[in-house]
């Protein structure tokens, strides 16, 4: 007989023959290290991109620090009835104020973030204008969104010049949604480009995600936006503390106007318990020293030149201009071939395959950090050189 579950199992199968079959990784983690069977490798697979999760000292620092009110580890309520806890307001004060705008608001992660707003500023009378790159997360707010949507070539800026001729007359907004770094390519967008043509049209806006920039980019760490000199001309300027900041949770940075109008309609963040005060306090504290870590970013961007040059030496192409470093394999089961191979030479490296990555696409995903030495990156072109 039939089991309700059969179609399942035949996917599974088919996953495993076409080499796209994923399993939870099972490693142990010691700062920058991964460690399997005994063997220790080199982690370029986390986004730890300052190495700052792994710093055993900052944590002390914040430890000894941490208040008695901050030291709660749940909100036991979403912000809208009881927890909404002082050190929230906090931070979203504290983020205002770095990146110069009048409101910011906090979530419990990137992807709240991204399958929220969408669905409460884009209704059907808006059109969103979004990189055919895009994450998963953004183009899940798309979906939950009433909105119409055109996934634009892959920064092909003529393309959306075009549509944005096309059919601004056809809606009451339009929503530009980009990245800034792209997670799976590492390449960059140019956000003052994009704030330049949107100001060509009065009902245009900017959501630009920041997830693998915060931190890295920028003089003070804000990213490729405070890079570029366009802060103040993203209407969503979003990001990440899962990354490079090495906490927990999201924010956007925008309008007062914005932030009360998400207080109201965002369902991921009404229908959510608050983040804890706990993890918040945390954030709020590398947030504090996140302008003076300009020598760790200095080094990460030293490594990342190094390992790019590396890959085009050896022939390969690299879209890349961050640290996040792809390498193009093809084929998925060759991929993963690839990636047990720099694991066995010290480095844990991961394959990603379909569907992250479009078909006869897949790769080797390198994504440096600044914990990493001169010599131990040296290691690591060779190791590419030779693969
Ligand atoms: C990682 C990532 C997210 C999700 O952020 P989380 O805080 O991990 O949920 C969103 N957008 C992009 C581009 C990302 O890379």
């Amino acid at each position: 007989m039939e089991t309700p579950d059969k179609t399942y199992t035949e996917t599974l199968e088919a996953l495993q023959r076409s080499g796209n079959l994923r399993n939870l990784p099972q490693a142990g983690h010691r700062d920058k290290w991964m460690i399997r069977n005994g063997t220790d490798m080199l982690n370029l697979s986390s986004n730890d991109y300052l190495g700052l999760a792994s710093d055993l000292s900052l944590r002390d620092e914040f430890m000894k620090g941490l208040s008695e009110r901050d030291f709660l580890l749940s909100a036991s309520s979403s912000r809208l009835l009881t927890g909404n806890f002082p050190v929230h307001g906090e931070l979203e004060k504290m983020l205002a104020c770095l990146f110069g705008r009048d409101g910011a608001l906090v979530f419990s992660s990137g992807y709240h973030l991204n399958t929220g707003i969408l669905p409460a500023v884009a209704d059907a009378h808006t059109l969103i204008l979004a990189d055919k790159l895009v994450h998963a997360s953004l183009i899940d707010g798309i979906r939950l969104s009433a909105a119409k949507c055109i996934r634009y070539r892959h920064q092909d800026y003529t393309q959306l010049q075009t549509l944005l001729e096309k059919h601004h007359h056809d809606f009451s907004r339009i929503i530009i949604v980009t990245e800034s770094i792209f997670s799976m390519d590492g390449d960059m967008a140019p956000l003052a480009l994009l704030a330049e043509l949107k100001k060509t049209y009065p009902n245009v806006m900017l959501y630009v995600d920041e997830a693998h920039a915060v931190g890295v980019r920028g003089q003070k760490g804000l990213g490729i936006a405070e890079e570029q000199g366009c802060l103040k001309d993203i209407d969503f300027l979003c990001g990440t503390f899962g990354k490079a900041l090495a906490s927990v949770g999201a924010y956007v940075v925008c309008s007062q106007t914005i932030r009360e109008y998400l207080v109201n309609r965002m369902r991921t963040l009404i229908f959510t318990t608050a983040l804890p005060p706990f993890n918040t306090a945390w954030t709020k504290f590398v947030l504090s020293r996140l302008s003076t870590w300009s020598e760790r970013r200095d080094r990460l961007a030293r490594h990342s030149l190094h390992v790019r040059q590396a890959i085009q030496d050896s022939g390969k192409s690299c879209p890349s201009s961050s640290h996040i470093i792809p390498v193009v394999i093809g084929e998925s089961r060759d991929t993963i071939l690839k990636a047990e191979d720099m694991q066995r030479k010290g480095f844990y490296v991961l394959p990603v395959r379909p569907p992250t990555v479009p078909e006869g696409t897949s790769r080797l995903r390198i994504s440096l950090t600044a914990a990493l030495t001169a010599e131990e990156t040296d290691r690591l072109c060779t190791a590419l050189a030779t693969l």
